[in-house]
Parts: structure tokens; C-alpha cells; sequence
């Protein structure tokens, strides 16, 4: 499939064609990874004989993805100009930052609410990346409603459940700690940590 089909799955389509083309550019492995719950992104400088190497979690809502991308391309942009002598998070990147989301300004791919968190975001001198708070919020107002996940200890008996995968299970005994349970396609056993986040689909198999 082509990246930016891919893109526009994760990211505001109009978003997608100029990432696609920055990845392209700056020669850069770009990761759509699992959710590490610690982060939303993360850049990692040419090392070792590899390129450029951005992350971000495939879970992120489309705004959260697109601004946690073009903050980790920001990251990017300021290595190959200042490599080691810039700080993560200082002034040379802010301004990156800032010039490298004004292509999505002006195609008004964000709702003004997060326009603005954004803004001020930028006009913060304290501000660095998952610490502040206003922006993170009305990040957050744009997920997807989640009453339906659960965590393994709260569903009941055989109930059958779905991870973020796909992958669909049924809930068994406890042992110890953890849960048995079934993946239903494969008939294999797992075992589950009684706080793992997943997605209730039926109470009884
Ligand atoms: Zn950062």
C-alpha cells in the first residue's frame, strides 16, 4: 500500500501527502508502533550505519498522531542542523517545531481549540514534549469514546475479548497472578496480566 494511503489512516488526510514527503526527504524510517503507554513518539539520531528512525504510537487519536509526528520530525530537522549542540526540547527546535506545523495551520487541518493549545503551546518557554498539560487535554478531547475497554481482571468467567490487534480471546482461570485464556482462532493459551487493557465483546462465550 502506498504511505500516504497509509498515513491517512492514522493522521487528518490533508495532513498525510506532506509527511509522506518528509519521510521521503530527510530519508527517514518511519515506525507506526504499538502503544507504549510512556510515550506517544520518539526520534532517534543516524546511529550505527541507520538513518534517521521516528515511532509514533498507532493508538494516538488523528490530531495527537499528526502533532506527536511533527514534533518527532522537528527533532529530526534539528539534529541535521545542530546535532549534539541543541537541546531536545530547546529553542532551535521550538522553532522548527513551530515552522513545520504552519503547512497544517494553513490547510486548517486542526479544530481551532487545538489550533490554539497548540499556539500557546509554542509561545511557552517552558514547554517540552508530553509536559504540557493544556495541550495534551484538548488532545485527549478528540478520543474516541472507550467505554468499551475493560482490563482483564473486570470482565467476568469466559467472557470474550479484543486487543488492539485484533486478536479475539476468552477469559479463563486465574493462576497466581495471571489469566488463562483462549485465543479463540488458534485455540492457544495465553496468559494475561489481570491489568491488561482490552475490549469487552460479549460477557459468555
Ligand atoms: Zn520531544
Amino acid at each position: 500500500m502506498n504511505k500516504i494511503k497509509i498515513l491517512e489512516k492514522y493522521m487528518p488526510p490533508a495532513a498525510a501527502p506532506l509527511i509522506a514527503r518528509w519521510i521521503d526527504y530527510f530519508k527517514c524510517e518511519f515506525k507506526i508502533s504499538r502503544n507504549r503507554n510512556t510515550k506517544f513518539g520518539d526520534y532517534r539520531p543516524p546511529f550505527d550505519g541507520k538513518g534517521h528512525r521516528i515511532s509514533v504510537n498507532y493508538d494516538l487519536n488523528p490530531y495527537a498522531f499528526l502533532v506527536t509526528t511533527v514534533h518527532e520530525f522537528a527533532h529530526l530537522y534539528t539534529w541535521n542542523q545542530h546535532k549534539h549542540k541543541a537541546k531536545p526540547h530547546g529553542t532551535e527546535w521550538k522553532q522548527n517545531f513551530k515552522k513545520m506545523m504552519q503547512p497544517f495551520f494553513d490547510q486548517q487541518v486542526f479544530p481551532t481549540d487545538i489550533k490554539h493549545a497548540i499556539i500557546s503551546y509554542l509561545d511557552n518557554p517552558a514547554a517540552s514534549s508530553c509536559s504540557d498539560l493544556n495541550l495534551y487535554r484538548s488532545l485527549r478531547k478528540y478520543d474516541a469514546p472507550k467505554e468499551a475497554v475493560s482490563t482483564v481482571e473486570h470482565l467476568p468467567m469466559n467472557a470474550v475479548f479484543k486487543l488492539k490487534d485484533g486478536r479475539v480471546f476468552k477469559k479463563g482461570e486465574q493462576l497466581r497472578k495471571r489469566f488463562k485464556c483462549v485465543e479463540i482462532s488458534t485455540r492457544r493459551v495465553y496468559l494475561f496480566s489481570p491489568v491488561a487493557e482490552v475490549e469487552l465483546l460479549k460477557e459468555t462465550a
